[in-house]
């Protein structure tokens, strides 16, 4: 029976001050990321009903197929519920047997209700009047479950349009926040630890395109970190949330460092190097901001002043989304994200080659400048953004430049 009917998914998106043509961009824009990530799926379309996405499958797709869509979706930024269910036929009959089937679908509840919809006044029976029919018709189908109007457990949605009946019951939350692609485009320091790939999926989350750039501590380490940086790319690219990153061979530069700069700023040295490279990239690739995982007081680079004196080193915005957030919390999504296992893999990155035994952690910008003055940095930056490898992952609205611009 259920075989018979088209399944679909609806996607739900509730973003506050989502108003005149900022709606129709948002709306177009989840569209086509949701196209890109779903094109190995058995889709016919996908379309607008009445102020949420409808994605239909094709006929015959089975309920493990259906369930994986759904999985996928739920991890889409700007999708913020998602509710599975059937099309069928404008008939009160068939609609309350695909409504029991839909129910039957959904995993343990005790208590539902009908929430019915008409949006053409062409069907004859009102909105009332399905909920009534269809409610009786599941109390009959399954007699050891409750109606509840307050809060109930899940709630049967039936929508009538103009050709057609869509009956959905099992339903997930979404991701929320903003389709990648509304918000602009952001740099990535993304190292192969925990907390940089969670920074750069917030920034995802609220609709930013995001580009890594990783510092490999090549050819004075193994590249063992450009391959977790690549499986952690994947996993990010799977909800659409990574468009490209760059991988940068660092090592022969921060040996320079080392020989130059005095043990303690070393680490403050190699930062600002890495913030400068960034910002070129992200001049090179029209990025508004940069983004890293640092929290405040987690390791010596990461204290007030320190920050300070890498922050001096560029003028772009410097964001860090976890700034105020406690490892276990960001160990938390990590794993929620699908990185944390990767993460937790040990490999030599620039973090640690050249490590001095006592970094400084309250750095003073002028002992920093002045250690600086010795080094041809600006050179530097210029070779090392040149020479940065990109690797392109899938992401819907990102159209990566055709040349290499080094002006
Ligand atoms: P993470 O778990 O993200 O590596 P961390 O707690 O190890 O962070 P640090 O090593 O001090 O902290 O790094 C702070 C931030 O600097 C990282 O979150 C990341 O944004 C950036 N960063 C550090 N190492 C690298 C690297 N090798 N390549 C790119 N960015 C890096
Ligand atoms: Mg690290």
């Amino acid at each position: 029976m259920t075989e018979q009917h088209q399944r679909i998914c609806l996607v739900h998106y509730h973003e506050i001050g989502l108003k005149g043509r900022n709606r129709a961009n948002f709306e177009t824009r989840l569209l086509k990321n949701i196209e890109a990530i779903l094109a190995a799926y058995p889709i016919v379309t996908i379309h607008r009903i009445s102020g949420r996405l409808c994605v239909f499958l094709k006929e015959g797709t089975s309920r493990a197929t259906a369930l994986e869509v759904t999985d996928r979706l739920r991890t889409i930024p700007g999708v913020a519920r998602v509710s599975c269910g059937f099309k069928c036929e404008r008939d009160l009959q068939i609609m309350g047997d695909v409504a029991v089937n839909a129910l039957a679908e959904c995993e343990a509840f005790e208590t539902f209700k009908v929430q019915a919809r008409r949006n053409h006044t062409d069907f004859e029976t009102n909105s009332m009047d399905m909920n009534q029919i269809i409610g009786a018709r599941l109390c009959e189908a399954f007699p050891e479950k409750g109606v509840r109007m307050k809060n109930p457990d899940i709630t049967v949605g039936v929508e009538v349009v103009q050709n057609a009946a869509y009956i959905y019951a099992r339903s997930i939350r979404g991701v929320g926040g903003l389709p990648v692609g509304c918000s602009g485009r952001v740099v990535c320091l993304l190292s192969s630890g925990i907390d940089s790939p969670v920074a750069l999926w917030r920034l995802a989350r609220r609709g930013a395109e995001c580009i890594g750039v990783h510092f490999s501590g090549r050819p004075q380490t193994a590249d063992t970190s450009e391959y977790l940086v690549d499986d952690i790319a994947h996993v990010l690219e799977a909800s659409g949330c990574i468009a490209r990153v760059y991988i940068v061979a660092f090592g022969d530069y921060q040996k320079e460092i080392m020989l130059k700069v005095p043990p303690s700023l070393r680490v403050i040295m190699y930062r600002r190097l890495m913030f400068k490279v960034a910002e070129e990239i992200a001049r090179r690739e029209r990025a508004g901001a940069l983004v890293t995982g640092e929290s405040l007081g987690q390791v010596a680079s990461q204290t007030l002043d320190n920050i300070r004196v890498t922050d001096a080193s560029v003028d772009i915005p410097v964001f860090r989304p976890l700034i105020g957030t406690d490892k276990l919390d960001i160990i938390d999504d990590a794993q929620r994200l699908g990185t944390f296992e990767i993460s937790s893999q040990d490999a030599p990155d620039c973090c640690t080659l050249f490590m001095p035994r006592n970094p400084e952690t309250h750095a003073k910008l002028d002992d920093v400048l002045a250690a600086e003055a010795d080094l041809p940095i600006d050179e530097w930056v210029r070779e090392i953004a040149d020479a940065a490898e990109p690797h392109d992952y899938k992401c819907a609205s990102y159209k990566p430049r055709k040349r290499k611009v080094s002006e």
